[in-house]
C-alpha cells in the first residue's frame, strides 16, 4: 500500500539506512514536505475534517504506537540510549497518554463560539472563530524525539493543521516510526510529512520557508535564537523550548531521603540530558553536609551500564561530542574551584565499550557565578551550592538566563508554596521531579523559551482567532458610517 503520509530523506541510524525514500534529507525535500502541507491544506482534506473525526484518528496513532510498545521502547533505547526504564512507561507512555489528550482537546476545543451581543449601533452577533493556522513545522531535538515530536504534531492536527516535523539528525527512527502509525490511522496524504537530515539545512529550511506559518521548536538557546530570526522573515507564529539549568532547593526541614532519590533523578534521566534537569543543588547550610554525605552513599549504588537492561539506572551518552562536552565541564568545575564530591565508575564490560560513557559526577563547593552553575552541561554532572535561608535559595535560583524547571523539597507545603511562588520558572515541582502532565503546560520563562506546550491552551498555539461581526438589523436607516452618512443623519445615533 502506498504511504500517505510523507518521509522524506534517507534516515541514519547508528548501523543502519532506514526509511524515506532513500534521498539524503535536503532543503529540496523540506520544500517538497512544505509543499505537500500547503496542498493538503488548501484542499481542506484536514482542516475541513470535523473535530471529532480529527479526534478518532489521533486516538488512533496513539493505540497503534500502543499496540507496539515493547518494540518501541527497545527502539527509543536503540536511538539515543534512553534507559528500557525512561523509554517505556515514562517516554512510550506519555506519548501515548499525551497524543489522547490532545485527542480529547479537539472535542471539547472552541473552534467556533457566539460571543456577547454588539449593541451600538446596530445590533450585530459576535462570532469568535479559531482556525488552523496552515503549515506548521516541528523541529524536535535528539533526548526525547518521539515525546517531543508529539507535543507538536498532536496539538497542530487537533486544530486542524498540516505539519511537517524534522527529527534530530541522530535519532530519526521513532519520528519515522509515528509517521507509520499516523498512516495506518488513515491519517489523509500531506497532513504529516517527516524530513530527516541536517538542522542547519533542512531545520533552517523549515524556519525560513515563506509558506510554513508557524514554527515549534525544541533545542538549544543557542539554534532557538536562530530559529526565530529566521522566522521573522514572514512573520511566523513561533514556540520555543529550550534550554534550562534548573534550581533544586532542599530546604533544612526536607524529608531528606525521599530528596535524595528525587535529585539523583532529577539530574541523571536521560544521563543528564533533559532540559528541565534538576542540575543545580542549592542546600541549605544546616543540612548541606549531611545531604551530601546521603546523596554520594545513595549515587553509588546506581547501576551504570546497558540501557536495554532493566536493572540499568543510567546509559550512555547520545554521542562522543557530548561526551568531550560534559568532560570539558568537569575538568572546568575543578578550575573553577569544585571539589568532586562523587564520581561513579563507568562499564567496563567489553561489548559496552564502545558507548560514550560519563559517570555521574557530583561537585561541591560551587558558587553561582561559576560556568558549571550558569551554562547548561546536558550531562550527568550536579552542581551543589550551599545557601543560607529560603530567600538566598530564591535568589540564586533566579540568577539565570534561564527558567524552564525548578524544585522544593520540604515537608512544610505552606513554605515551599511561598518559594515556588518567587520562583522564575515555568515549572516548580515540590517534592519531585520531571512529572509532565498533559493536561498543565509546560515551558520555559526568560531565555528557556517562548510559548507552552500541554495544557488546555495548547491549542491555542496552533490556532489563530478570527472575530466575525454579523450584524442583525440589515437597516440602512440606522447606520452612522462615518463616510457615506451625512452628519446630521450620522449625529443622531
Ligand atoms: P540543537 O539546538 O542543536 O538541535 C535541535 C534541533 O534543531 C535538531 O533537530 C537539529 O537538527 C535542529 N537544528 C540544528 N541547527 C538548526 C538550524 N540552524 N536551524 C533549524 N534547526 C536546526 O539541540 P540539541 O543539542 O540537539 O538538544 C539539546 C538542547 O535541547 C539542550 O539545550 C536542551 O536543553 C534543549 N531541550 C529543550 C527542551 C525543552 O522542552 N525546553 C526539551 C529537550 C531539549
Amino acid at each position: 500500500m502506498a504511504r500517505r503520509v510523507r518521509q522524506l530523506g534517507g534516515a541514519r541510524s547508528r548501523d543502519q539506512q532506514v526509511g524515506g525514500d532513500g534521498r539524503p534529507g535536503d532543503a529540496t525535500a523540506a520544500d517538497e514536505a512544505v509543499a505537500a502541507a500547503t496542498a493538503a491544506h488548501v484542499r481542506g482534506v484536514w482542516r475541513l475534517t470535523p473535530p471529532a473525526e480529527r479526534a478518532r484518528i489521533l486516538d488512533a496513532i496513539a493505540d497503534n504506537l500502543a499496540a507496539r510498545f515493547d518494540e518501541l521502547t527497545a527502539l527509543q533505547v536503540r536511538e539515543n540510549g534512553a534507559t528500557a526504564r525512561s523509554a517505556g512507561a515514562f517516554l512510550l507512555g506519555y506519548s501515548i497518554a499525551h497524543l489522547k489528550y490532545f485527542a480529547s482537546l479537539a472535542r471539547s476545543y472552541a473552534f467556533e463560539e457566539t460571543g456577547p451581543l454588539i449593541e451600538a449601533p446596530t445590533l450585530a452577533a459576535g462570532v469568535l472563530r479559531r482556525e488552523p493556522i496552515g503549515v506548521c513545522a516541528g523541529i524536535v531535538p535528539w533526548n526525547f524525539p518521539l515525546l517531543l515530536a508529539v507535543w507538536k504534531l498532536g496539538p497542530a492536527l487537533a486544530a486542524g493543521n498540516t505539519i511537517v516535523l524534522k527529527p534530530d539528525d541522530q535519532t530519526p527512527l521513532t519520528l519515522l516510526e509515528l509517521a507509520g502509525a499516523a498512516d495506518e490511522a488513515g491519517l489523509p496524504a500531506g497532513v504529516l510529512n517527516v524530513v530527516t537530515g541536517p538542522g542547519p539545512v533542512v531545520g533552517a529550511r523549515l524556519a525560513e520557508h515563506p509558506d510554513v506559518r508557524k514554527v515549534a521548536f525544541t533545542g538549544s538557546t543557542e539554534v532557538g535564537k536562530t530559529v526565530m530570526r529566521a522566522a521573522a522573515g514572514n512573520v511566523k507564529k513561533v514556540t520555543l523550548e529550550l534550554g534550562g539549568k534548573g534550581a533544586n532547593i532542599v530546604c533544612d526541614d526536607a524529608d531528606l531521603d525521599l530528596a535524595v532519590d528525587g535529585t539523583l533523578f532529577g539530574f541523571l534521566l536521560m544521563c543528564g540530558q533533559a532540559c528541565e534537569s534538576g542540575t543545580r543543588l542549592l542546600l541549605h547550610a544546616s543540612i548541606h553536609d549531611e545531604f551530601v554525605r546521603r546523596l554520594v552513599a545513595r549515587a553509588s549504588t546506581l547501576v551504570v551500564g546497558d540501557p536495554m537492561d532493566a536493572a540499568t539506572d543510567v546509559g550512555p551518552l547520545i554521542s562522543a561530542k557530548q561526551k568531550a562536552r560534559v568532560e570539558k565541564y568537569v575538568a572546568l568545575g575543578q578550575e573553577e574551584g569544585c571539589k568532586i564530591a562523587f564520581q561513579g565508575a563507568t562499564p567496563t564490560a567489553p561489548d559496552l565499550a564502545d558507548g560514550h560513557w560519563v559517570a555521574p559526577t557530583i561537585l561541591t563547593g560551587a558558587t553561582n557565578d561559576m560556568r558549571v552553575a550558569r551554562e547548561e552541561i546536558f550531562g550527568p554532572v550536579l552542581v551543589v551550592i550551599k545557601c543560607a535561608d529560603d530567600a538566598e535559595a530564591v535568589a540564586i535560583a533566579n540568577d539565570s538566563e534561564y527558567g524552564l524547571s525548578a524544585g522544593v523539597w520540604s515537608t512544610d507545603n505552606e513554605r515551599a508554596l511561598a518559594i515556588a511562588r518567587e520562583l522564575e520558572s515555568g515549572t516548580v515541582w515540590i517534592n519531585d521531579w520531571h512529572m509532565v502532565n498533559a493536561m498543565y503546560p509546560f515551558g520555559g520563562v526568560k531565555q528557556s523559551g517562548l510559548g507552552r506546550e500541554l495544557g488546555p491552551g495548547a491549542l491555542d498555539e496552533y490556532t489563530e482567532q478570527k472575530f466575525v461581526h454579523l450584524d442583525m438589523a440589515n437597516d440602512r436607516a440606522k447606520r452612522v458610517y462615518a463616510v457615506v452618512v451625512p452628519p446630521a443623519a450620522a449625529g443622531r445615533a
